[in-house]
């Protein structure tokens, strides 16, 4: 009998890669003596590495003065504290905040109020919602819907919405798409500058800016999906930050506790929030999740926002950055890699194929072989990348990076071996 039900994972047949019993930067230590690098930051959400001993502080702090409060009629320290903090540093304009508890929540949350806000704004006819190739926002219904259909999606189609998918860094597309259907239109959502986990696609800022001005003019609201770029990890604190532009609105989660803890944000405008004032409750936002804003994961946030801060968190994603670079040409000589690249903390390419294929075992291969070097990487089928902890020293990096140049080269000549 299995233990647990692993989620993304085919159970049958399925071993687990270890026994995790302690945790500290960028290390997993197992049950069987093995300590192992975690190269994706545990699913991109120990950005400063795990355990850090000031978060860590802050939670049992906060745990001990009180857990929970149902935040609906209730406020508390940590969440004006968060929402004061975060006002200051979201791209401009953004100035409410709305808390949930998870990535797709935040999206969810993004969701319902541009519907509401459109509707609110004698804009009811308007009844799509546009989003990209490649895209995936979530596992809940509203953020699945917007999600590129496929795998992840492909057999929920009947609890699914329509949605308008257009190609991720086509500045025409969406140019010529908004011209024709602006008026019909709810919310645009896109991850700007990196899809996640459709494949680690990169695009440009020209791209994004466009997107977001060719909304603005057809009254279409853009949601940019950060929940997987946010809090530095493109090199900004935001990916929006390298737009010179902002959006309507902005989901947040990941990151932001430092990966200790669940917590989703939905930030938008002081003009969208308004239309949501009113007499009764019928214009009021009817939403809401048992754990949003739980004191706890906000006071963890609020530690970690401290963290980014005092320890040049974006400096050290900078040197990540160009370390990176150094090994691109490296990379780019194994035969039969693509689109080797980097960005900030990340660092992909993919084998056997130009495009992203989740289904291809190829980058698994890979895994299998960096794992027996206790590195941990969880590829998308041929998409391989590195995300770790922004705690990573350089000649960890540079190891980690030697490694998997190495386990990469002998994958591709296994035909030989
Ligand atoms: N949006 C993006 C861009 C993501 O990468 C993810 C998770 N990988 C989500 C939303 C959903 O977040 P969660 O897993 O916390 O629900």
């Amino acid at each position: 009998m299995n233990e647990i039900w692993h989620p993304f994972v085919q159970m049958r047949g399925f071993e687990t890669k270890g026994t995790v019993v302690r945790a500290e930067g960028s290390w997993l230590y197992l049950s069987d003596g093995r300590r192992v690098f975690d190269g994706i930051s545990s699913w991109w959400v120990n950005i400063l590495g795990h355990s850090h001993p000031v978060i860590v502080e802050a939670i049992a702090k906060q745990a001990a003065t009180f857990d929970q409060v149902i935040i609906a009629d209730f406020s508390h320290a940590p969440a004006v504290e968060l929402t004061e903090r975060l006002r200051k540093i979201l791209p401009d304009g953004l100035e409410q905040v709305f808390f949930s508890d998870n990535g797709s929540t935040s999206v969810e949350v993004a969701l319902k109020m541009a519907v509401q806000a459109q509707h609110s704004r004698g804009e009811s006819k308007r009844a799509r919602f546009v989003a990209f190739e490649g895209s995936y926002h979530g596992d809940t219904a509203g953020a699945m819907s917007v999600g590129a259909r496929g795998v992840f999606n492909e057999v929920f189609e009947p609890m699914l919405f329509d949605v308008d998918f257009l190609p991720y860094g086509d500045s025409s597309a969406v140019l010529e798409y908004c011209n024709q259907h602006g008026s019909e239109v709810i919310a645009m959502i896109m991850e700007p500058l990196i899809q996640g986990a459709g494949g680690i696609a990169f695009s440009d800022p020209e791209f994004v800016a466009l997107s977001k001005k060719a909304c603005s003019d057809a009254g279409i609201y853009f949601i940019a999906d950060e929940v997987m770029t946010g809090w530095g990890r493109t090199g900004t604190l935001f990916a929006m930050e390298q737009t010179g532009v902002s959006p309507d609105f902005i989901c947040l989660s990941k990151g932001i506790t430092g990966g200790t803890l669940a917590l989703g944000v939905t930030a938008t405008t002081q003009e969208v929030y308004d239309l949501f004032l009113g007499d009764d409750k019928s214009s009021a936002f009817l939403h809401g999740h048992s754990y949003s804003g739980n004191p706890i994961s906000c006071a963890a946030a609020n530690a970690t926002l401290g963290l980014i801060e005092s320890e040049r968190m974006l400096e050290k994603v900078e040197t990540m950055e160009l370390l990176y670079r150094q090994w691109i040409p490296r990379f780019e000589e194994i035969p039969g890699l693509f689109t080797v690249r980097a960005r900030g903390g990340i660092f992909a390419f993919e084998i056997g194929g130009s495009g992203a294929d989740y289904l291809d075992p190829a980058g698994h291969r890979v895994a299998a072989r960096v794992l027996k070097e206790n590195i941990y990487i969880r590829p998308l089928g041929n998409t391989v990348y590195l995300m770790p902890p922004y705690c990573v020293s350089h000649d960890e990096l540079n190891q980690v990076l030697e490694i998997l140049w190495d386990a990469t080269k002998r994958e591709q000549s296994s035909g030989d071996e």
